[in-house]
């Protein structure tokens, strides 16, 4: 019985992956420890976050960090930080910024929703979304004919999410920041390289503390000192209401340290065989097709793709997810191509017997 079922809720299984929705990820003992020490004294705040901000950077190369709340806040933070440039007389009104420059451009495919839209993200920071191109295709001519006296930076979002044909590279979106002496932002909150990015050259990458890094409910910018400090006064402005507690910080802190130590080969390996697992199985129920995919981002994530074989069945794979959702405990799989046909079964967030009970839910739900 975990503390959900005892205030009268269903188990979960997550087959999803990191996902909001279902809490994301769970914490190991390590973080849960290093969070509750950390919520059992206290300490200057202001001084932990800056504590925080170089011990972030040990792992991600900037040269400073802000650590948030979650990803979306530091991607308002980011935002109203070079608007403001720290100054307090535009915080004091921010996310009203009329007559200044305010504008985030960004290529049409990487307008995502997240659980709420990009554009609401750079509007809650003051940023005004500048949308180029078209979703199938972005030139360089779409992005250099947006950038005008109000442009604040670029920003290039790194997803699965996220239109992978057609768009234009981190590396062009960079070039043509710089040759602007505009900063570029990547939201690279899901991804797994917390280093790779400021290697590029990015000003400023944003990442999720519970995605890969699976630590307590956090995020953080890293880049370039100046506009990370800019970032950090926000907690002075629109970044009150998004306050990331000192045991939030503390969990963030213990899950880098491990992330750095993890064996992530071994990790993947174990995630392809339970995913071989799941595709064997479900490829001997009637009706039912699996097979192995990997992730669009091209992360190493395998996943198990479900489909219905329609000579054999006619049920609808709308229905098969229904059912699993609605069961006891609840499963929930990802959605995103239901309606292509087909059910994407993620084993990450997979704990100890869920495969079997999955594949004995889909038995039934295939008998019935
Ligand atoms: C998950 C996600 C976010 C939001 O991250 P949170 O930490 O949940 O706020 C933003 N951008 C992308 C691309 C994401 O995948």
């Amino acid at each position: 019985m975990s503390v959900y079922q005892d205030i009268g809720l269903k188990k979960v299984i997550n087959c999803c992956g990191r996902v909001t929705l279902l809490g994301v990820s769970t914490l190991s003992d390590e973080v849960a420890r290093a969070a509750v020490a950390g919520g059992q004294s206290y300490v200057v705040i202001e001084d932990l976050i800056n504590r925080a901000g170089e011990i972030i950077s040990q792992y991600t190369g900037g040269e400073d960090s802000c650590v948030a709340s979650c990803a979306s806040a530091a991607i308002c933070l980011t935002v109203a930080g070079l608007i403001s440039k720290g100054k307090k007389s535009i915080m004091d009104r921010l996310p009203n910024s009329e007559g200044i420059p305010n504008e985030i451009v960004l290529q049409k495919g990487h307008s995502i929703e997240f659980g709420g839209t990009m554009a609401t993200m750079l509007r809650i920071g003051g940023g005004v979304s500048v949308e180029v191109g078209t979703v199938n295709e972005v030139v360089p001519e779409d992005v250099e004919g947006a950038i005008n006296e109000k442009t604040v930076a670029l920003l290039y979002v790194k997803s699965h999410h996220c239109v992978q044909k057609g768009m234009l590279t981190i590396e062009t979106m960079r070039d043509i920041a710089h040759r602007h002496q505009l900063p570029l932002i990547i939201d690279a909150a899901a991804e797994e390289d917390f280093r790779k990015y400021i290697a590029m050259g990015a000003d400023l990458v944003v990442y999720s503390g519970a995605k890969a890094l699976e630590a307590t409910t956090s995020g953080f910018v890293t880049g370039k000192k100046e506009y990370i400090a800019y970032a950090k006064k926000q907690y002075h402005g629109i970044g009150r209401p998004m306050k990331i507690g000192k045991e939030g910080i503390m969990g963030l802190l213990k899950a880098l340290d491990r992330y750095e130590n993890k064996d992530r080969e071994k990790e993947v390996k174990e995630n392809l065989e339970k995913v071989r697992y799941l595709c064997d199985e479900i490829n001997r129920i009637p009706g039912l097709k699996a097979v192995q995919i990997q992730d669009e981002a091209g992360r190493a994530i395998y996943r198990a793709r479900v489909t219905v074989d329609t000579a054999v069945s006619d049920k609808k794979i709308e229905d098969i997810n229904r059912e699993l959702r609605a069961g006891d405990p609840i499963i929930y799989c990802r959605a995103e191509f239901l309606n292509l046909g087909e059910l994407d079964l993620d084993p990450r967030p997979l704990c100890e017997g869920d495969k079997e009970l999955i594949v004995s839910r889909l038995k039934e739900i295939m008998k019935g």
